[in-house]
């Protein structure tokens, strides 16, 4: 029976698998070091305490589960690919054969080597770990002031570093739940300040756009620090390139991403930061039945332009790459990719959001439900597979 693996059970990954199942009288394993789904758009609800840890993952045994029972979940971390024999050795020494392989590691958070003391002052977000230490964090700082009224007088300053779309959504979630915290509890915690500093907010989107954001930013107290880049920081401190200096007790960077260490591994060509350049099939470039899906790949468009790294991107291209296996499987011919954005959904503090679908733009809470339904519409499905899944499990231990 022919083998398929797919490396990484998160937004491509998964959009490959869903497709690769339909085949009969294949296997499937996915490898994920992680045994859950962390649903990374949504990270910015976990972070400012709004939903409990379980709401923002999907576990992944009873997910592969609820796809069939040639579907096999492999908890571990890949460490190398030997293409010129179809093997994939993992951390722990296991090797796993493949006929086909997707991968969809992803992408982790890039400090910038040159801006010094970055990677020891800061925390990125794209990690469950992550997140849900910095949740821990903000909610510990919160709690202290609640305690203890000369805690409660003391300043407190976050610094996110990185104005793009998640560090735009994670200052103004925790500005909005610090606020509605505050006033609800009448604390007098008022002294928490929420800094975001980048060269551009939200780089590449439409300028009204650009000009709401900023303004629910401002709303909700988040200091903007916009036009320099970090030069350095030091602990506690972050030095802007203009000058100007940011005292913080926490700090997050969101400032930018590279390849997984295992997708920047690979034996093929990549671009600057690691990601993999695939052919209009979703192949590594060069060869027969390695496809690589999500922020692991370097995405262009027809124009060949270049796709951003967004979850819809990870999901099309998951998509995408799936149907060729299939197809390559199935002796059928496989389809160009043609990765495009439908737009994007910005949440701005709850209950507020934009969502910019080229065509229309939509504001303020009618855009917050547009958002939470995206959100939705995306986790159903899955859910109904892991609770079948774990249905299936249950039962095979009973
Ligand atoms: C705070 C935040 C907010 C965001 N908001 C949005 C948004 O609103 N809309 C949007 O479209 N995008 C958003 N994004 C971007 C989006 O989350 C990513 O583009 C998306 O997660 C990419 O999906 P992926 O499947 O390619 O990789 P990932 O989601 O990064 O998943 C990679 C998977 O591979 C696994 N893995 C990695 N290395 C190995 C290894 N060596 N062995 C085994 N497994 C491995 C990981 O455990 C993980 O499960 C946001 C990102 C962040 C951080």
């Amino acid at each position: 029976m022919r083998h398929v693996v797919i490396v990484g059970g998160s937004y491509a990954g998964l959009r490959a698998l869903k497709e690769i199942a339909k085949i009969p009288n294949i296997r499937i394993t996915v490898l994920d070091r992680h045994p859950y789904h962390f649903l990374q758009t949504e990270g910015y609800d976990l972070i400012a305490g709004k939903v409990p840890f379980d709401q923002t993952i999907i576990g992944l045994r009873s997910l592969c589960a609820g796809f069939g029972n040639n579907v096999t979940y492999l908890q571990g971390g890949a460490e190398r690919l030997e293409p010129e024999h179809n093997r994939l050795v993992c951390e722990d020494g296991h090797v796993i054969g493949y006929d086909t392989i997707v991968i969809a590691a992803g992408a982790v958070t890039r400090f910038p080597e040159k801006v010094e003391g970055l990677r020891q002052c800061s925390y990125g977000v794209k990690s469950f770990r992550a997140a849900f230490l910095l949740k821990q964090f903000f909610e510990a700082e919160l709690y202290k002031r609640l305690e203890n009224s000369k805690d409660a007088k003391e300043r407190y300053s976050i610094l996110v570093g990185g104005a793009g779309l998640s560090g735009v959504e994670i200052a103004a979630e925790m500005a909005a739940f610090f606020i509605r915290y505050y006033r609800s509890n009448a604390l007098s915690c008022g002294r928490l300040r929420i800094h975001l500093a980048g060269t551009k907010l939200l780089e590449g989107m439409h300028p009204s756009v650009i000009e709401a954001a900023k303004r629910r930013l401002e709303y909700l107290g988040v200091e903007l620090h916009l036009g320099a880049h970090i030069a350095r920081t030091e602990e506690k401190r972050a030095f802007l390139e203009n000058g100007e200096t940011i005292d913080f007790d926490f700090m997050i960077f969101t400032g930018g991403i590279m390849a997984a260490p295992f997708v920047a591994s690979l034996p093929f060509a990549h671009n600057g930061i690691g990601q993999v350049e695939v052919d209009e099939y979703l192949r590594a470039q060069g060869s027969e039945n390695v496809f690589i899906a999500g922020d692991a790949a370097d995405l262009r468009d027809r124009n060949g332009k270049r796709v951003p790294p967004t979850a819809q991107s990870a999901e099309a291209s998951g998509t995408t790459a799936g149907r060729n296996v299939a197809a390559l499987l199935t002796n059928r011919p496989m389809h160009k990719a043609d990765i495009k954005l439908r737009g994007l959904a910005i949440a701005l503090g709850s209950p507020y959001a934009i969502i910019d679908a080229g065509a229309f733009r939509l504001y303020g809470y009618p855009a917050y439900l547009g958002k939470k339904a995206i959100e939705k519409i995306y986790k159903l499905p899955l859910r109904y597979y892991a609770k079948r899944g774990f249905s299936k499990l249950a039962e095979c231990h009973r």
